[in-house]
């Protein structure tokens, strides 16, 4: 049965050339056409003999995984692909042309087991972790749509990515690897729903990867609602490990809130919001909601978010509005399944 070089993984390439009885810098050369040239069929390697192409059409059927889908939506050009996987599951990932930067928002899971109640991930379930090479070929099959190398990763698609910290790291070693992609590690956003071990691991990693946290509510009540995790890792526990990140990192967090009507739009909610940003490094991102079908929650009002924004500024915290990428095809923040049309 032949298989598909990236869901198999790196390693398993490896012990094939070994079998095939090749030499051991093939694997090399393959990796070089795919994350330097990003070539993508073995017919293409120019420097590898016909007979080792042949004997590797006949392990790996292909190098990339089939895409069911490619969506582009044509007020901001955003991409999204529906990969399907090996064993048959489906994945998106989305990429997002900016000026001058090309951001390539990558999933971990598939599905996610927070089920924040906005979320379309949420109310999928979770079926499974993604592998690291599975997460490194999304970057693969976005640059092959896109024609661009990403200048961003921002692993803020389907499920918690410290759920799945040991392949989610190997991924990033995968991209930031001079043999890799050789991205810098500055260039990388990890987004959690909250997950303090996570947050705590990531301040001993070496390099610079960002961190995000979907904060949305500043009020244990209202989070554990909104965002489950919550009830495992209470704001003042959250609070506690974003003061040791920002003091040992020196770096900045982005706090991610969802505007929500009548849910966390209100003044004590603003208020709730500078407090836990108090002390920290911080910037506030006011992301849109995107309504989808199953799901309760509207956007809050224009007047609510200038209000947000204007009494967050005023308390000299940094915010910025986000606008939403991809909405008309369900590639917005919260919007990821593993379908594609709007059902
Ligand atoms: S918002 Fe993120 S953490 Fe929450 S359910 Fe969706 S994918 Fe999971």
């Amino acid at each position: 049965m032949t298989k598909c070089l990236f869901s198999s993984g790196f390693e398993d390439l490896a012990k094939t050339l070994t079998e095939l009885n090749m030499p051991a810098f093939r694997a090399n050369q393959v990796r070089d056409w795919i994350f330097k040239k990003f070539v993508f069929s073995f017919d293409e390697m120019s420097n590898i003999s016909e007979s080792d192409i042949k004997k590797l059409k006949e392990v790996y059927s292909k190098i990339l995984p089939p895409v069911e889908k490619y969506l582009v939506d044509k007020a901001d050009q955003t991409g999204k692909a529906l990969i399907k996987l090996s064993d048959g599951e489906l994945i998106e990932a989305v990429a997002i042309p900016g000026n001058n930067t090309m951001t390539f928002c990558l999933s971990t899971q598939v599905g996610c087991p927070v089920k924040c109640l906005f979320c379309r991930t949420g109310k999928q379930g979770f079926t499974r972790n993604l592998s690291a090479e599975e997460i490194v070929l999304q970057v693969m099959v976005l640059v092959k749509k896109t024609g661009k190398k990403p200048t961003n990763i921002v692993y803020m698609g389907m499920g918690e990515p410290f759920f799945n910290s040991e392949e989610l790291y190997r991924s990033i070693d995968i991209l930031t690897d001079p043999k890799g992609l050789g991205l810098a590690t500055r260039r990388i956003t990890i987004s959690t729903s909250g997950h303090v071990q996570g947050i705590l691991e990531l301040i001993n990693r070496p390099g610079e990867v960002n961190l995000a946290v979907s904060l949305h509510v500043a009020n244990d009540d209202a989070r554990d609602k909104l965002v489950p995790m919550n009830k495992k890792f209470p704001l003042d526990v959250l609070k506690k490990a974003l003061t040791e990140y920002c003091s040992k990192t020196g770096r900045r967090v982005t706090m991610e809130v969802v505007l929500l009507k009548n849910t966390n739009d209100q003044y004590n909610d603003l208020m709730n919001l500078i407090n836990f940003c108090e002390g920290l490094i911080v910037h506030v991102n006011l992301v849109r909601f995107n309504n989808f079908k199953e799901c309760e929650f509207e956007a809050a009002s224009d007047k609510n978010e200038k209000e947000f924004k204007k009494e967050l500024k005023k308390a000299g915290i940094a915010v910025t509005v986000r606008s939403s990428h991809g909405q008309n095809i369900l590639a917005a923040c919260g919007q990821l399944s593993g379908k594609t049309q709007k059902d």
